[in-house]
């Protein structure tokens, strides 16, 4: 592996809880496998997979009282669902701390949570490679998902982004409407 790689998953594995440190290492690799299919940068996809989730540790309030500090501003429904804040928070790390100067991979970083319309393929890759990742617990769909990617990459967003926006309105959870135009995009794309 790579030094520049080596150093940075140092620093997350002290910084971040055991399976989430697991679960990026996951996302990496996941994301390295992805790039050989679809001819993107295999180094890029790797440097987002691992730090796609750097900004995520301390408690969601913490996350939102660190993007304060360092005046990241949120919208309304990250203020109102601060599981959506890491990803903001990660890419403002990744460039400030860890040294990332690849706007591709920061962008990455930070639509890794929702996807959104048009995303390019690094930012597609990191999106369902955060969602398919070995570590992932079987939930309905993945296994398709998992199918799906290696064959039609925008097929697998609609089918991730519709699984999420399902399993959150049926638990009555709030649902980020940039989550909701990624699903409508992706589905509509695919008709
Ligand atoms: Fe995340
Ligand atoms: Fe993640």
């Amino acid at each position: 592996m790579k030094e520049a790689f080596i150093d940075i998953r140092k620093q997350l594995e002290k910084k971040l809880k055991k399976d989430r440190f697991e679960h990026t290492i996951g996302v990496m690799y996941t994301a390295a496998s992805l790039a050989m299919r679809y001819h993107e940068d295999i180094d890029d996809a790797m440097m987002a997979g691992l730090l796609h989730d750097c900004g995520k540790y301390g408690s969601a309030q913490e996350q939102v009282e660190r993007c304060q500090k360092h005046g990241i501003p949120l919208t309304q429904s990250e203020l109102e669902m601060p599981a959506l804040v890491h990803a903001k928070l990660g890419a403002y790390f990744a460039e400030k701390e860890y040294g990332v100067t690849n706007k591709g991979v920061l962008s990455a970083i930070t639509w890794h949570t929702t996807g959104r319309p048009e995303m390019t393929m690094l930012e597609k890759i990191i999106y369902i490679a955060d969602y398919i990742e070995p570590n992932r617990k079987i939930i309905p769909g993945l296994q398709e998902i998992r199918e799906t990617v290696f064959v039609d990459i925008d097929h697998a967003i609609c089918l991730c982004a519709g699984n999420t926006v399902n399993y959150l309105r049926k638990n009555g959870k709030p649902v980020d409407p940039m989550s909701i135009e990624t699903y409508q995009y992706y589905s509509d794309k695919g008709e």
